[in-house]
């Protein structure tokens, strides 16, 4: 008998660590895909395949070919698109769909958080905040930001960012985790007055929130986009693999 050939749609930290709960499962074969943003992706167990499929029609015409016996959606939850076409695919192919989400992050008592809808709505909330800005919400949503000629940005991001961006950007190359106490450092030496950070969840970069409440320093939250209509996520790996009637 084939083995089972699973799809995880990738780039995240459960992603890669449902592959290698997968690649322990004998009888089944496990493909990671990868939209090819980052120059240097993590290690991932198992077969790996990097590049889009050309919107939802390309991705169900490769869940045919590749004979794939279910997906697990385990991208960004800001990844929309990917997430819209792998519904959409498995509306049109009938191969079973497993969202994988991690939960986002609540804001505690001591919190001063500001949560908007959009990059812009950050943007336009930000000079009534702060002037010295932490903003780690990928290299590539700064065209956002560009116009705000008065503020100092302190840009965190794995690849280096491209234009637009703020004329007043220092960029910073890093990968999580990250360490309460080094954000808390990185916070305090460039003086930063104001975080923006977007609803990521999980725990590899959530330590800037924590150094933030310290601080007592105001947060500008994007709030994630809706998941696709009838969607039910599960929030983990172990909820994954459950899903997919596999034991951890
Ligand atoms: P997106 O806007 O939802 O997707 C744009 C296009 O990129 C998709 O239509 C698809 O192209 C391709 N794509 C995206 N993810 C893919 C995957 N895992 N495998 C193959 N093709 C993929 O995605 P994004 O926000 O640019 O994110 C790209 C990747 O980075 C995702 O895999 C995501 O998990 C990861 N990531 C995103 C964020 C974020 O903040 N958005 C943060 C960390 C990691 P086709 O239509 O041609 O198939």
């Amino acid at each position: 008998m084939s083995p089972r050939h699973i799809l995880i749609l990738g780039g995240t930290t459960e992603a890669r660590e449902l592959a290698t709960a997968l690649t322990t499962h004998p009888g089944v074969r496990v493909t990671t895909s990868l939209a090819g943003r980052v120059s240097r992706p993590g290690a991932v167990e198992g077969e790996v395949r990097i590049g889009g499929f050309g919107g939802a029609e390309g991705l169900a015409d490769w869940l045919r070919a590749e004979q794939v016996d279910a997906v697990v959606d385990a991208t960004h939850p800001f990844a929309e698109s990917i997430t819209a076409n792998a519904a959409r695919a498995a509306t049109a192919t009938g191969v079973p769909t497993v969202v994988l989400r991690r939960p986002g992050w609540r804001p505690g008592p001591a919190d001063r958080w500001h949560e908007v809808a959009s990059l812009d709505e950050a943007a336009a909330l930000l000079p009534s905040l702060g002037h010295r800005v932490f903003l780690t919400t990928g290299r590539l949503g700064l065209a956002a930001f560009a116009h705000l000629a008065d503020l100092r940005f302190l840009v965190r991001s794995v690849d280096p960012p491209e234009p637009p961006m703020p004329p007043h950007t220092e960029v910073l190359l890093a990968r999580g985790p990250f360490t309460v106490t080094d954000e808390t450092a990185l916070l305090r030496e460039h003086r930063i007055d104001v975080l923006v950070t977007k609803d990521s969840g999980g725990a590899a970069t959530s330590a800037k929130l924590t150094a933030a409440r310290h601080l007592t320093l105001p947060v500008v939250v994007v709030r994630r986009p809706p998941p696709p209509a009838g969607t039910q996520a599960v929030p983990d790996v172990a909820g994954a693999l459950e899903r997919l009637g596999l034991s951890p």
